[in-house]
């Protein structure tokens, strides 16, 4: 077993859609970044990339691509656990915590989770999501940004269980 974790967090704008896990979260503000700055997916990704000893989401697909302003982190997630399936990897489970102020997030867990086990390809049995707050504390209780951090556990493939 190979477990890996990742972290991410991005800042609270106004103009922006607030995507976090493929879901569209009714927000007057949204996450600033080159992609959908999804950061739940992009959390999830580097966990995922951190099992396998692949690096992180920077070093996968760049800062700054063109090719990738504004594109979905969900699709992301597909193609970067795509390449870690193609060498054998399987996911045991995964798990991630949400920080946000605002808004209330636990009506959208289920379509997050949903989308996270369709983009993984397993079964909603392997995947949770929960939200917490900061309880007012520094930058996340000011509602400056939101911040995800997501641990996966994976099968290694054989031959790379040592
Ligand atoms: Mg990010």
């Amino acid at each position: 077993m190979r477990v890996g974790v990742g972290w991410d967090m991005h800042r609270l704008v106004p103009g922006r859609p607030l995507v976090l896990g493929g879901v569209t979260v009714p927000s007057p503000r949204g996450l600033e970044g080159h992609s959908d700055a999804d950061t739940l997916c992009h959390a999830l990704i580097d966990a995922l990339l951190g099992a396998a000893a692949g690096g992180d989401i920077g070093r996968r697909f760049g800062v700054d691509d063109p090719a990738r302003a504004g594109a979905s982190s969900l699709l992301l997630l597909g193609e970067a656990w795509g390449t870690l399936r193609a060498q054998g990897y399987r996911v045991l489970n995964v798990d991630a915590t949400l920080l946000a102020e605002s808004p209330r997030l636990s009506p959208h867990l289920p379509g997050m989770v949903a989308n996270l086990a369709s983009a993984l390809g397993v079964g909603t049995d392997r995947v949770n999501v929960k939200a917490t707050t900061a309880k007012g504390m520094g930058w996340l209780g000011a509602g400056e940004g939101i911040a995800c951090i997501a641990v996966a556990a994976l099968a290694a493939p054989a031959g790379r269980e040592a």
